[in-house]
């Protein structure tokens, strides 16, 4: 039996096992992809300290991916062993009303790769043909694997749920992994953009990614800026990639009546928000979890139409890992990182 490494979580708050493990085979309707790139998430973090109920020890994280097809199983049309491919992580009934109505990320019987499910940190990983999707040759593998997470989450974000249009002030909030995705994303739709962050840094990077302007909240007003900014119209959305206690509420006094504000970033479980300005002015807080599958479909088109450039910190080799998750977990990766095979 051929064997392949992966990097395996076995105890909570304890570093990932690099081991030996059998190459999976691909079952009927499966797809073996030989894994080139996988991408980290503040999500392997939540899992590694034990945070996400759904995850049952020992397993494999990752659920950012990027491949080759290596193997088809049984009666899988459509794909060809070599093809470059990414995957959804979600699997899903097809049945269920939220599956049939297209919010397949909400699936009733929603299984996640990565999640509850071996992963993608590991030198190959087994994924359903209907999960699977080709991506021309040339987009790097670091850039594909950030596809279906830190790149669609926000496309999820600022396409569905927020409904940017042209001449929108869109306000991101956190520029790391998703941010710097965000601000790319909503330029596509015609958005006036602002991003924040309180690294010098961070804030030149922003405006290379095409922000039109970025506040260091280090030592400038938040509200203020946003009121000069906006001519004191304020923002019709605020991307909140940040996730704590006060960052919603914060949010809420920045958007316009009938504003919106939608949720990416978890991190405190509960916040506090003066429900008066949202009854009063009709402000929107909305929850986003994930991409819907067609969101995959449409975010590759426009990375392969160089529409995008997925933001990619740095890659790491595969042996290090654990120092990329820790360096995460310190908050010094600037954007996505990338562990490569
Ligand atoms: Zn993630
Ligand atoms: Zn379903």
């Amino acid at each position: 039996m051929k064997k392949m490494k992966a990097a395996v979580l076995k105890e909570f708050n304890k570093p990932l096992v690099i081991e030996e493990k059998e190459i999976p085979k691909p079952q009927k309707g499966e797809v073996l992809i030989r894994i080139k790139a996988s991408g980290l998430c503040v999500s392997d973090i939540h899992i590694q300290d034990g945070i996400i109920n759904t995850v049952k020890l020992p397993y494999t994280p990752g659920h950012e991916m990027a491949g080759v097809v290596e193997e088809l199983g049984e009666n899988v049309t459509g794909l060809e062993i070599g093809d470059h491919v990414t995957a959804s992580i979600d699997l899903i009934c097809n049945r269920c009303r939220f599956c049939l109505s297209g919010m397949t990320n909400l699936c009733k019987s929603l299984i996640r790769i990565g999640f509850e499910k071996d992963g993608s940190h590991a030198e190959y990983c087994v994924v359903p043909a209907e999960n699977v999707f080709r991506v021309n040759k040339d987009i790097p593998f670091e850039q594909v694997a950030i596809l279906t997470d830190a790149v669609g989450c926000m496309y999820n974000a600022i396409r569905n749920k927020a409904n940017v249009k042209p001449g929108d002030h869109v306000l991101i909030l956190g520029t790391g992994g998703l941010g710097m995705n965000a601000i790319q994303i909503a330029k596509v739709f015609g958005a006036q953009v602002y991003a924040t962050s309180r690294q010098e840094d961070k804030i030149q990077l922003s405006v290379e990614m095409g922000a039109d302007a970025a506040i260091n909240t280090r030592n400038q007003d938040l509200y203020e800026e946003i009121v000069k900014i906006t001519n004191g119209e304020m923002c019709d959305v605020v991307i909140d990639n940040i996730g704590i206690k006060t960052s919603i509420n914060d949010a809420i006094n920045l958007i316009r009546p009938g504003g919106k504000v939608i949720i990416s970033g978890y991190n405190d479980p509960y916040f506090e928000a003066n429900y008066q300005n949202m009854m009063k002015y009709e402000k929107e807080i909305i929850g986003m979890r994930g991409l819907r599958r067609i969101d995959i479909i449409e975010v590759i088109k426009l990375v392969e139409q160089k529409k995008i450039v997925p933001y990619v910190y740095k890659t790491v080799e595969f042996e290090k890992i654990n120092d990329a998750l820790d360096e995460m977990r310190e908050g010094k990766a600037k954007g996505r990182v990338v562990i490569k095979f």
